[in-house]
């Protein structure tokens, strides 16, 4: 990739792929991918690094978390991979508990044994591989190029419309989904997903709640749509995908900190997104992210806004109590601390939106390990349950719609 105006090293954070004595390959230059090499002389004392995103003035950190490689020539080798830079991480208390994601398909993501090392601030990734080939990332990723297909295949379904709204820095579209008609007395529905490129869950969220919203035969999709238009971004941050970013934009832009005073310079992606949302009206807003640390599925709500009401309290906790009824996987025990009232941070989108049109408004939060009421052991938090629990949403979004304007 040529085209990028953010000179940050190279477009996309790649280490280079290296052969060792024992022909032994690790790549990671393709969409999506990251990891740096430091020393690959030995299968069982391989050392890496994570690329951090670039700085980020907001946070004041340069971030970075994200890794996604590809292994070779590997079959039945006793694999130790060090990721000797865990410790100076976004969230290192997060790699407690954490296992990594494998494939050798890049459809089936199982964990492997990870340990994290407080001390020396080193994660340590053991695997014996049973295929030639086998991936390993911080969370099954979403790719760039996956999204486009599901981009294209949605658009191509009844009743949708694909509104490209935008381009970010690195000249990628900005693709807005219009499902539904919107018309007058018809709630405008809006879920937007991946501000935080590393966070793919959210990705696959939307993706599980797009294939539901696009059945035709489903009764909840066939309701909602006819009652509410919805309003679909999978992924709000392509440019960080793309370079394999944590959490930034490809000027290290923290996105979800851009919502006060978008910049159509260096936020070009919140900038045209909020500047649909004024002029087509926000009634409901659903703001999909993954949490490094918590083992749950829970919202942020917007209580700190100074425009906090019993009427928006009213709907946020009738919009948990559906959600709860809708997927087990949802709860409200565990979670952020609630803003004191009036000191909510208006650069975040949610509440920004929950202010701004005085409505109902939430961050979902996924985790990146799993869930600690009912892990899967296999697979911990997994693309398939982020689907489903994206396809959940709907029945829940339903069953509020009437209250979202009711006097
Ligand atoms: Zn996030």
């Amino acid at each position: 990739m040529d085209v990028h105006r953010w000179a940050t090293g190279a477009t996309s954070p790649n280490g280079i792929g290296k052969s060792t004595a024992g022909g032994i390959y690790v790549n990671s230059n393709y969409d999506s991918g990251n990891i740096e090499i430091e020393d690959m002389s030995e299968a069982g004392n391989i050392k890496l690094r994570i690329h951090p995103d670039p700085f980020c003035e907001t946070d004041n950190v340069s971030h970075a978390m994200w890794f996604n490689f590809r292994m070779t020539n590997v079959a039945g080798k006793a694999l130790t991979l060090h990721i000797n830079n865990a410790g100076q991480c976004s969230f290192p208390v997060a790699w407690q508990g954490y296992q990594a994601c494998a494939s050798y398909d890049l459809e089936h993501w199982f964990r492997v044994p990870t340990q994290y090392d407080t001390d020396s601030g080193v994660l340590t990734i053991q695997h014996t591989p049973e295929c030639d080939a086998v991936q390993y990332a911080y969370f099954a990723p979403y790719t760039y190029n996956r999204h486009r297909q599901l981009i294209a295949r949605t658009q191509a379904k009844r009743d949708v419309k694909l509104l490209m709204i935008g381009e970010t820095c690195d000249g990628h579209d900005l693709n807005l989904l219009q499902l539904g008609t919107p018309g007058p007395g018809k709630p405008n529905v809006w879920i937007i997903a991946r501000q935080h490129p590393g966070e793919s869950m959210a990705e696959w969220f939307a993706d599980g709640l797009l294939e539901r919203l696009t059945d035709s035969h489903d009764a909840v999709s066939r309701h909602l749509l006819r009652d509410a238009c919805v309003f679909v971004m999978p992924n709000v941050n392509p440019d960080g995908t793309w370079r394999g970013h944590l959490r930034t934009n490809a000027a290290g832009i923290n996105l979800n900190r851009a919502w006060a005073k978008p910049c159509e310079e260096d936020s070009p992606e919140v900038f045209h997104l909020l500047r649909v949302m004024d002029k087509k009206g926000v009634d409901m807003l659903v703001d999909v992210h993954g949490d490094e640390e918590l083992p749950y599925c829970f919202i942020a709500g917007s209580e700190g806004i100074p425009g906090w009401s019993d009427r928006l309290k009213g709907l946020q906790d009738g919009f948990c109590a559906a959600y709860k009824r809708a997927s087990p996987d949802f709860q409200t025990k565990f979670g952020y601390g609630v803003d004191a009232p009036g000191e909510a941070n208006m650069t975040i989108c949610s509440n920004q939106v929950a202010q701004r049109f005085d409505c109902l408004a939430v961050t979902l939060e996924m985790p990146f390990k799993d869930t600690a009421d009912h892990p899967e052991p296999v697979q911990g938090w997994s693309p398939e349950r982020a689907k489903r629990f994206g396809a959940a949403l709907l029945p829940a979004i339903y069953e509020v719609l009437p209250t979202l304007r009711a006097q």
